[in-house]
């Protein structure tokens, strides 16, 4: 019987996976499989990446399949098993970023046929092109429109059994947990804790999606920039992983809810991350500026010790949960970019070796919006950490939480602690502000 290798990569799930389907669709043999490889480093999301692949190896076991993982260089261990199981094809989902693409190029050339699925956005993004020309769109609106019209494709249920060719079932050369014994320790970044616990995988992922439309959804229009009062759905990670299905978490609200049109953002980034895949490491407009070199300004940032409270609120979120609500990383980026004059590649990085989320798309696109070089039509806004505070944490909720030493005071004294001659243990502010 034929056998077909599904790769997986960041599409960790078993249900609306349109490449697993298919493959069990042909009524051959499917060998699922993942692959550890160095490229792709996992930081602080080792722990969440490997709750992910032991639950889609736990699935796959139970329709009487199972998940193999190997370590190295994800095209040669393709490969390598193709000839031990004798497959003719190899089923993927599309990406996009460079890495990615290259992946994919790299196994176009081999002596395997290769066939690619959507599934890493709800609308994928080759099927969506501006009706004036051009290869992506640059704007958010008119693509937001384009989004909202087009036909999605149905959500698929998880295929009931991923038969395996026979003498794979027992005995895999390469468990899980000799990969990541060998690949990838949690906490692999130095100076940094792992993340507490946040369990990553497809059973976690749905159970939040069904708390999240039953408890969040219906505050989110209102209540998605209060920093203090949480109201976003944290799904994130689940999202980065593809332990959820962003086509599936699409369809807990209409089109035009404010939720939905936050997963078109993403669909967004990642379809100009495959026109420009360089999203992360180049300026995607370029502009003309000078960016500071100051190391002790960019230590103070990443440390939550710039003594502005809304800034260091945001960057101690991420050093303890891995995530940070959306609002917060705005202020904080446009802080590090605008008003510390450093380049935003410095930011981006940090932002993407502890973000349970770090995403090459999302990330980069983000950053180069708050930059002034990625899609903004209002390249050059800045924003006022202040006036956000005031606006976004009115009670200073949300400063009270993450910097403790503020705690004790009223709200507007924890907004600006200067103004009562500062507290002990809490820097003076690196920047004034007004
Ligand atoms: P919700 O508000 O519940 O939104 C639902 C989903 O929509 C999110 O999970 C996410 O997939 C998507 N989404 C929401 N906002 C955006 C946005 N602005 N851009 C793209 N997708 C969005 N998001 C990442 O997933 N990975 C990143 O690496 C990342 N880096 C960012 C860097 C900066 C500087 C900024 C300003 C934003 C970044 N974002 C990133 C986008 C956004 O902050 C997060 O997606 C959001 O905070 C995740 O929380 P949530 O799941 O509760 O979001």
């Amino acid at each position: 019987m034929d056998t077909v290798i599904v790769l997986f990569t960041r599409d960790l799930r078993v249900r609306d996976h349109p490449a697993l389907t298919a493959a069990c669709a042909r009524g051959g043999h499917v060998v699922p499989l993942f692959v550890l490889d160095p490229k792709v480093p996992a930081g602080r999301r080792a722990g969440f990446l490997t709750d992910c692949l032991a639950d889609l190896r736990a699935s796959l076991r139970a329709r009487a399949g199972d998940l193999l993982v190997r370590r190295g260089d994800t095209v040669a261990e393709t490969m390598r098993l193709a000839a031990e199981v004798g497959a003719s094809e190899v089923y993927a989902s599309a990406d996009v970023s460079a890495l990615a693409r290259g992946r994919e190029r790299r196994l176009a050339g081999e002596r395997i046929g290769l066939r690619l699925f959507p599934g890493l956005t709800i609308v994928p993004p080759r099927e969506l092109l501006p009706s004036g020309g051009g290869d992506h769109y640059r704007v958010f609106t008119p693509y937001w429109r384009a989004w909202a019209a087009h036909p999605r494709r149905p959500v698929l249920p998880a295929p009931s059994r991923v038969p395996l060719p026979p003498g794979l079932e027992h005995g895999l050369e390469h468990g899980l947990e000799h990969g990541l014994e060998h690949g990838l320790e949690p906490g692999d970044l130095p100076g940094h804790a792992p993340h507490p616990a946040l369990r990553g995988g497809e059973p976690a992922a749905r159970a939040r999606l069904e708390l999240w439309r039953r408890e969040g959804l219906d505050g989110y229009a209102d209540g998605h920039d209060d920093l203090a009062g949480d109201r976003t759905s944290r799904l994130s990670p689940y999202l980065r992983f593809g332990c959820l299905s962003p086509l599936e978490a699409a369809c807990v609200a209409p089109v035009e809810h404010p939720f939905v049109r936050q997963l078109c953002w993403r669909d967004f980034f990642h379809q100009v991350t495959l026109a420009f895949p360089a999203i992360c490491r180049r300026d995607y407009r370029p502009r003309p500026r000078r960016w500071r070199d100051d190391a002790e300004a960019v230590s103070a940032w990443k440390a939550g010790m710039t003594g502005i409270p809304i800034v260091d609120a945001g960057m101690r979120q991420l050093l303890a949960e891995g995530w940070m609500h959306n609002r917060a990383r705005m202020i904080v980026a446009d802080y590090l970019v605008n008003h510390l004059g450093v380049d935003w590649r410095v930011g981006a990085a940090h932002f993407f070796d502890l973000l349970l989320d770090g995403d090459v798309a999302d990330n980069g696109g983000n950053w180069q919006w708050i930059a002034g070089t990625g899609n903004s039509p209002r390249p050059g806004r800045v924003l006022n950490p202040l006036r956000q505070a005031r606006r976004f944490d009115p009670v200073s909720g949300y400063i009270h939480r993450y910097v403790p030493e503020l705690s004790g005071l009223v709200p507007a004294e924890a907004r600006e602690p200067w103004r009562i001659g500062g507290v002990r243990g809490y820097p003076a502010p690196l920047t004034a502000l007004e």
